[in-house]
């Protein structure tokens, strides 16, 4: 099983493997890459072709929710983007998808919020979309090229 990618709430890169996510600690002069566990000390070096070598051993049991939960969130900043369907929309879309799709209750119970989800998302899209300007007063000057 490969490493995979993702992108922790603070928008690093973090790298999932076997259900444990470890943040970048440095990365090495031959392009591997030194990781640490989020939730403890455990270290891996990751290479290239997605391969992982351990060194450590866990002190707590691994989440493979945790992944999910992120992709998600990802997913759902990327559709808040590329679509213009009001936010509350999408977000509950996707939660009925995790809902019909899960085996398991276990991330159904670890997920938050589903208001917490719809502020993540609608704060993202206000980074690429300014407001819609109440009166002609708030019109920005010059106006930006979105309008
Ligand atoms: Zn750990």
């Amino acid at each position: 099983m490969s490493a995979l990618f993702v992108e922790s709430t603070h928008g690093k890169r973090h790298l999932c493997y076997l259900g444990y996510r470890y943040s970048l600690k440095r990365k090495n002069q031959n392009d591997s890459e030194y990781w640490i566990c989020v939730k403890c000390q455990a270290t891996i070096t990751s290479y290239s072709d997605l391969s992982v070598e351990e060194r450590d051993e866990y002190t707590h049991l691994p989440d493979e929710s945790d992944k999910q939960i992120l992709e998600i969130r990802k997913n759902l900043k990327r559709k808040a983007c590329e679509e213009s369907g009001p936010i509350d929309h999408l977000v509950e879309e996707a939660y009925h998808a995790i809902n019909s799709q899960s085996q398991s209750n276990d991330l159904i119970v670890t997920i938050p919020s589903i208001r917490t989800m719809k502020n993540t998302v609608q704060k993202q899209r206000r980074k690429t979309r300014p407001p819609v300007p109440k009166s002609i007063e708030q019109l920005p000057l010059p106006m930006p090229d979105a309008y």
